[in-house]
């Protein structure tokens, strides 16, 4: 308050007390206070109608407010038609109220004193002669109204005891003089001046308090906004707060925000304000030496909010309500912006946070889900099976249109699997060149490539069937150790479907693929191994029997009728191989038995033959006819005794005996046709050997 200017004041008092409110105004030390007169008729006997000089004049153009005081002869209602405002007007019962006090003026009057001011008294002839007195009629009217004069003496007028005198004899009347010191007056006029000061101030500090009290309002608004903000969980919602803030507090309705990563601005957000403004955003970003620059042309300035000497964002404030306290503004968002920092920190945490839950939650479904793959590829020993399990798994994991999976043979790519749900997908089988891309860059860099839309329209040599119609697409080499064994391909038809997120999830899979695969050659190995009679490469007896077995029971199941034919067994041995091995060795008796071997591999691919012990074979023939598994066993003979085995010893020859068995519907197991062929072989080396014996011919029962 104390850099108010002090408003002018007018006091308008009645002419006749004109120099003593001065003289007291001037005693009081109230320079800023001025004193004009007025005229009314007020101590006239008649009232009679007479301009009233001065009360209403229109005030001093400079702002100099008025006071009127007084003016007791003139009615309450005479103010509203007064020309001038604002005005005030203290009322008093008789002006002289305000010089003597009520107190005097109403005793001196009440024992019939007609008192008498310095002022009236200096011009007494020109008052009277206004009354339209003589002196006749003037002695009259004070004989009648006023046992004696009283002069109220304030001092003013030195004349007045003179003035009074010569009044007295005029009118013929006693006269007293008091004296009145300006004290009172002094007080009236201090305390009317000061309450006017008051009023003054009290209106200019409501008229300040108001915009304060709005300001306080929304200072509270927005320190709740700043609370608030630590609550918010995204970036993104963190800035739209901390834009609404800042427009609160600066009064501004344009405002640029950009966000920062890594010290470059990302993104820019605006409020109303000017998105193209990045590059003014950059250069800002670039050049401000503190956290603050002020703008040039516009109402504004820029703020960087940081953490920790991280810049975070940078807030651009155009145009703002009051230029004249831009200095303030920023020094209030500089205070605030370390809050906002910290806001929008724990928002990123947040998210990173979020980001690790994710991805945790994601490598749990995926070791789930690899778990329950390698579960299952463990129990599977057929690879295309097992391969078509792994892009099952492979598309629950990664969205996709098609997913390939191929091996590497050579100088090509087979494909071994494929699961899709485009038109034309890649065919299980197909053979693509290794060379070509984009499959030679998967394999030269053996890192996952992903392909983007763009890319896949440039490579026309992309051996997919369908790149015209796929957006993304990623290939994953599968790795053993540093060797590429294959490449596990996905697609998709929507544009920028793969991540490096993916890539890594697609590596877990394409390892766990060549482990798979590992696992089921070895097991086919060791199937193999167990399976097969290592001198001849044959079907051992234990594998024969479980064929056999399967075999027959096929039959059984679908009856003679649906097997297509029927089923036979035969038993082949060589004749007089004990010589062999006794003439040239025991290896070259082995070298025999490969031969042997190899000629009785000469049969349908569904024809199961077995070497069942020592130089004994046995071999079971399904669907067909009796006539057929004769000629068979006719031709083996035939194949065999007209071959010369080449062996370390030099050519051998040798023969064999067959025994053939046809399974009749009266056989309940696999041994007993197995059987009966063995008792047609016993036939056969009976009648002389080297010839095919037939069970239920020639003498058996
Ligand atoms: P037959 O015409 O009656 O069948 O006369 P054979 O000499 O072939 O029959 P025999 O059962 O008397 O002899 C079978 C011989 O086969 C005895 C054994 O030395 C030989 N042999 C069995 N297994 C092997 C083998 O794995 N390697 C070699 N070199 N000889 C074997
Ligand atoms: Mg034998
Ligand atoms: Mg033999």
């Amino acid at each position: 308050m104390g850099s108010t200017v002090k408003p002018k004041l007018c006091l308008r008092v009645c002419a006749l007390y004109q120099e003593s409110v001065a003289r007291a105004i001037r005693e009081l030390g109230y320079t800023w206070v001025q004193v004009e007169g007025y005229t009314l008729p007020c101590s006239q006997p008649q009232r009679q109608r007479q301009p009233v000089h001065g009360v209403f004049r229109p005030p001093p153009p400079d702002g100099t407010e008025v006071l009127i005081i007084g003016a007791c002869s003139l009615p309450p209602s005479a103010a509203e038609h007064a020309p001038m405002l604002p005005h005030q007007w203290v009322r008093l019962d008789h002006c002289l109220a305000m010089v003597t006090g009520r107190e005097i003026w109403e005793s001196e009057t009440r024992t019939g004193a007609y008192l008498l001011t310095p002022s009236w008294l200096k011009r007494w002839r020109e008052q009277l002669q206004r009354w339209g007195f003589d002196r006749a009629s003037a002695r009259q009217f004070f004989h009648e109204c006023a046992r004696e004069l009283l002069l109220l003496d304030t001092g003013t007028d030195l004349d007045a005891l003179a003035e009074l005198e010569q009044f007295a004899a005029y009118v013929d009347r006693p006269y007293r003089v008091r004296r009145i010191s300006l004290d009172y007056l002094k007080l009236f006029l201090a305390k009317i001046v000061l309450e006017w000061r008051l009023s003054i101030v009290e209106a200019q500090t409501q008229q300040m308090l108001q915009p304060a009290n709005r300001k306080i309002a929304e200072y509270a608004m927005a320190f709740d906004l700043l609370v608030q903000m630590s609550q918010i969980q995204s970036e993104e919602a963190t800035i739209t707060a901390i834009q609404n803030l800042f427009a609160m507090l600066f009064g501004c309705t344009e405002l640029d925000y950009a966000q920062i990563k890594a010290g470059q601005i990302s993104q820019v957000f605006s409020l109303q304000g000017k998105p193209e403004a990045r590059t003014a955003l950059e250069q800002a970003l670039a050049t401000m030496p503190g956290d603050y620059a002020l703008m040039e042309r516009e109402n504004g300035f820029y703020l960087r909010i940081h953490s920790h000497h991280e810049p975070l964002g940078l807030v651009a404030v155009y145009n703002i309500a009051l230029p004249e306290h831009r200095t303030e503004y920023l020094n209030l968002g500089l205070a605030i912006t370390s809050l906002c920092g910290l806001a929008l920190v724990n928002a990123r945490t947040y998210a990173a946070l979020q980001e690790v839950e994710q991805s945790l939650r994601r490598e749990r479904d995926l070791t789930a889900y690899l778990r329950q793959t390698m579960l299952d590829l463990a129990t599977e020993l057929d690879f295309d099976r097992m391969a078509r399990q792994v892009l099952v798994h492979l598309d629950a994991l990664i969205p996709s249109q098609e997913s390939v999976l191929l091996l590497l043979e050579g100088e090509t790519l087979r494909v071994v699997s494929v699961q899709s749900s485009l038109g034309q997908a890649s065919s299980v089988g197909q053979f693509i060149r290794a060379d070509q891309q984009p499959y030679a860059l998967v394999i030269q860099r053996r890192t996952p490539l992903i392909l983007g839309a763009e890319a896949l329209n440039e490579t026309s040599t992309l051996n997919l069937a369908n790149s015209s119609e796929l957006r993304s697409w990623m290939g994953v080499p599968l790795l053993k150790g540093q060797q590429v064994i294959g490449v596990l391909t996905i697609g998709s038809l929507e544009a920028g479907a793969y991540s490096l997120e993916h890539a890594s999830i697609t590596q877990v899979v394409a390892h766990e693929v060549t482990l798979a695969l590992d696992n089921v050659r070895l097991l086919q190995a060791v199937q193999t191994l167990a399976d097969t009679d290592p001198l001849t490469g044959l079907y051992n007896r234990r594998r024969f029997n479980v064929l056999a077995e399967a075999e027959f029971r096929r039959l059984q199941h679908y009856g003679s009728q649906h097997y297509g034919g029927d089923l036979a067994a035969i038993f082949i041995d060589i004749d007089h191989f004990k010589r062999v091995n006794d003439t040239f060795s025991h290896a070259v008796g082995d070298q025999v038995l490969t031969h042997v071997a190899t000629c009785l591999k000469q049969v349908r691919t569904s024809d199961i033959v077995a070497r069942y012990g020592g130089e004994e074979f046995v071999m079971i023939s399904p669907a067909i006819s009796p006539i057929q598994v004769r000629q068979i066993a006719e031709r083996l003979r035939q194949t065999v005794a007209s071959t010369v085995f080449t062996t370390t010893s030099g050519p051998i020859q040798v023969t064999i005996s067959l025994g053939v068995a046809i399974a009749e519907p009266t056989l309940t197991t696999v041994e007993e046709l197995i059987w009966r062929a063995d008792q047609a072989l016993y036939s056969a080396k009976c009648m002389g050997r080297n010839r095919v014996s037939v069970w239920g011919e020639n003498n058996f029962a």
